[in-house]
């Protein structure tokens, strides 16, 4: 199959959260099983990577009322193109928090169709992720000034957060994006306003989310955000996929940010020297076993949970290292704690994918105390560095932690519910049935196959129309 996929992040060359890893390692797996793959994404200011995107020309973008010219970046690696969009809106310092950010990213869906085309690439389907790709579906159905071959082209949405949905002002929406204007009457409106998540629910042919939990959990009302009756409607096109991670790129035996490499099979010895050095880094009292967590500084992962448990958990004897940034005000919580307990939290605020390396490799318990979770990754790369993930049962981490298997898990989101799970891991580490769980985390097969697999079946079902 020609897969077109559309989204604001993709590994290495951006990323804010899961959504970049899952587009970085999908295409790669799906291009080695056969497939022809595309990957558009926008031409960030700050874009990482080995190499950069060859400029190859401008091309004219239908936005607005008129049309706009974007550059258009190419690269190939692992046998997928890669596309990237160039316009000032996304040479910016982050790849969006902006009060413009529904108007950016209708540029950018926009020029999807005009970039694929310049390079002469037809899709068999377009594969769009998150509210940022979303009205995808929604142009190709309705959208004037399409390339060739682009109108009813046959799509599919990923939901990897139902939370961030894109609203906006319905009418200036519908300008940007040159649509007519019955298109108010399709799932483009939500109460009034635009909305591009419920558009992409609406539009797509078929709809997945990143764990059969998930799919589950955004048809009710306490996980659906306003549109749990829009899934539960929609629900015989909407299923879960459980992400995978790349497992070549999340390796202990290969990650050079590790003082010492180590396998399933040496994992103490390894897992002593990373934690000897997180100690060094973060300023942690030498011999205590360490809980981990790293992630998003949101209310949606529930630092706030951990912190408030931080008097149970130093008395239990972990020392915590913690990495995240995002919320100002829980930001300022994780420092003061960390200059309150000198010696036994360790914080570093902001984005560093070398320390979180060491952290996984460093941590004996990995915590998760998520109040939802679509999938989840870090407790996936937990598992696969031996560190045992202790997790709120929700979303993807329910199909992914086997209780007493591979981690522990705690069902109320409270802080005394999180102690009781890190003191079953601490009795794991303590009684050393924590070896077991850990080879067996580090053993299972978290890789992307099965997967890719199953977005094949999907593909092939929005291709039959069989909705
Ligand atoms: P999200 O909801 O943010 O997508 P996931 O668990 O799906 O959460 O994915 C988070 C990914 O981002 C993981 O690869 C994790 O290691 C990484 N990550 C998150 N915050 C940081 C950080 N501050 N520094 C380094 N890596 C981070």
């Amino acid at each position: 199959m020609r897969l077109l996929f559309a989204a604001s992040e993709v590994v290495p060359f951006s990323k804010t959260g899961g959504l970049a890893d899952v587009v970085g390692a999908l295409p790669r797996v799906l291009a080695a099983r056969g497939h022809e793959v595309v990957v558009v994404s926008p031409w960030y200011a700050a874009l990482r990577g080995d190499a950069a995107p060859l400029w190859i020309g401008d091309v004219p973008v239908p936005f607005d009322g008129g049309f706009e010219g974007v550059g258009v970046g190419a690269l190939e690696a692992d046998g997928v193109r890669f596309l990237f969009v160039g316009h000032p809106d996304y040479r910016r310092d982050r790849p969006y928090g902006y009060d413009d950010d529904v108007r950016r990213f209708a540029r950018f869906v926009r020029a999807v169709p005009a970039v694929g085309d310049r390079v002469g690439f037809r899709p068999d389907l377009v594969h769009v992720h998150d509210w940022h790709a979303a009205y995808l579906p929604l142009v190709l159905k309705h959208g004037w000034h399409l390339p060739d071959g682009w109108p009813g082209l046959p799509s599919v949405l990923t939901i990897h957060n139902l939370q961030h949905q894109g609203v906006s002002d319905l009418e200036a929406t519908i300008h940007w994006l040159r649509l007519p204007r019955d298109v108010r009457a399709t799932g483009m409106q939500h109460f009034g306003t635009a909305n591009a998540l419920q558009a992409g629910l609406d539009l797509a042919d078929r709809v997945t989310t990143v764990s059969p939990t998930y799919a589950r959990e955004i048809a009710t009302v306490e996980h659906g955000h306003g549109l749990d009756g829009t899934i539960r409607h929609l629900n015989a096109k909407v299923q879960g996929i459980l992400n995978g991670i790349d497992t070549e790129a999340w390796d202990p035996r290969t990650d050079a940010a590790l003082p010492q490499r180590y396998g399933p099979e040496d994992a103490g010895a390894g897992k002593a020297a990373a934690a000897e050095a997180i100690r060094r880094e973060l300023h942690l009292e030498p011999g205590r076993p360490i809980l981990g967590s790293i992630g998003r500084l949101a209310e949606q992962k529930g630092i706030d949970l951990l912190l408030d448990a931080v008097p149970e958990l130093l008395a239990q004897g972990w020392s915590l290292a913690l990495l995240g940034a995002g919320d100002a005000e829980l930001e300022d919580r994780a420092r003061r704690a960390a200059a309150d307990r000198p010696g036994r939290i360790g914080v570093r605020i902001g984005y560093d994918e070398k320390l979180g390396r060491r952290i996984y490799a460093a941590s004996s318990a990995f915590a998760i105390p998520s109040r939802f979770e679509p999938c989840g990754l870090t407790q996936l790369i937990a598992m696969r560095y031996g560190a045992i993930p202790v997790g709120r049962a929700t979303g993807g981490l329910v199909d992914t932690i086997a209780p007493g298997r591979t981690g522990f898990l705690f069902t109320d989101a409270t802080p005394q519910a999180l102690a009781v799970a890190t003191a079953q891991a601490m009795q794991a580490l303590d009684d050393g049935s924590a070896a077991a769980l850990r080879h067996e985390g580090m053993t299972s097969d978290p890789g992307w196959e099965r997967s890719a697999e199953a977005y094949e079946r999907v593909y092939r079902r929005a291709l039959e129309g069989d909705t």
